[in-house]
């Protein structure tokens, strides 16, 4: 075969200098430098993990988390004493008429306040992705949480001085056996189902209504929880407003409301995005990105 024969005319222009050619690999050089860290950074932020993988890791794992619930509940064990000898005190602002007489009851919010769930989170973690109350049913059910650091000690000091220990959750009620189970099996008094409290999906069922009915038959000496809810209504709202409401009451924290830490859930997070839990992770993601501060 013969090969075509090209004519190359060759434009041999003015070479650049050696001081042109060593500042334009230098650019190159800096140029390619900034696109392999540009790469690191995008796959570091690209790691796949869950936005609440800290969170239950904090709570399951530090020191620091047992530590602040052995705190909230020795605090509560002094001011439950306090409280006795007080006549007048009460933790609830549904507390009305003439209590004074009136047998002397404290009420404790169940999960991430006497139970330890986090390892429901961790699976929503591994396994859901999100929490829907199927997975909840189906962890419960199969389920035997742990009590929180210091919540049985407390709850034996207050039974030991004649108090009577309410629990109230929003649970449903179709859990009403397996919180049972894992509550005796922890050895936490619940000498009748009148002392379990947990939402049947009605207004009546309301943690402030369950509040307010309780208030109607004890004095109510202590509040402990780990959502504003636990304490006060009105607080689904958003997080200024929230905020406020934590601030009006300054002065009943760490006296008669007994509060324990909860970064993995809570209204705390759900009114970052409005509490529209029929949101896709990704779009909460979103809304709880954009409440940052920089
Ligand atoms: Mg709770």
């Amino acid at each position: 075969m013969v090969m075509p024969s090209y004519r190359c005319r060759i434009h041999v222009a003015k070479m650049p200098s050696m001081a042109f050619q060593y500042g334009l690999l230098r650019l190159l050089l800096a140029a390619m430098l900034t696109m392999l860290l540009s790469s690191c950074g995008n796959q570091q932020a690209r790691v796949d993990t869950h936005e609440t993988l800290n969170a239950a890791l904090w709570t399951q794992t530090s020191a620091e988390y047992a530590a602040t619930t052995l705190q909230a509940y020795q605090l509560a064990a002094s001011n439950l004493d306090r409280a006795l000898a007080d006549t007048q005190w009460t933790a609830a602002l549904e507390q009305g008429g003439d209590y004074t007489d009136l047998p002397p009851a404290i009420m404790l919010d169940l999960d991430q306040t006497v139970l330890d769930t986090s390892s429901y989170n961790a699976r929503i973690i591994l396994e859901y992705g999100s929490h829907a109350r199927e997975h909840f049913s189906a962890w419960c059910e199969g389920s035997t949480a742990p009590a929180i650091p210091g919540a049985k000690e407390f709850i034996d000091h207050a039974v030991a001085r004649g108090v009577t220990v309410i629990y109230i959750s929003a649970r449903r009620e179709h859990l009403r056996d397996c919180t049972t189970v894992n509550l005796r099996a922890l050895g936490l008094p619940l000498p009748g189902q009148e002392r379990l409290l947990l939402n049947d999906g009605t207004p009546s069922s309301s943690k402030t209504q369950q509040r307010v009915d309780i208030a109607s038959q004890y004095r109510i000496l202590l509040l402990v929880g780990d959502n504003l809810n636990d304490f006060v209504s009105g607080s689904k709202t958003d997080p200024a407003a929230r905020r406020a409401l934590v601030d009006e009451h300054a002065a009943r924290w760490g006296r008669e409301w007994i509060i324990l830490s909860n970064p993995m859930y809570g209204n705390w997070e759900a009114s970052l995005y409005e509490y529209d839990y029929s949101l896709p992770r990704d779009e909460r993601l979103n809304h709880l990105l954009q409440q940052l501060q920089q």
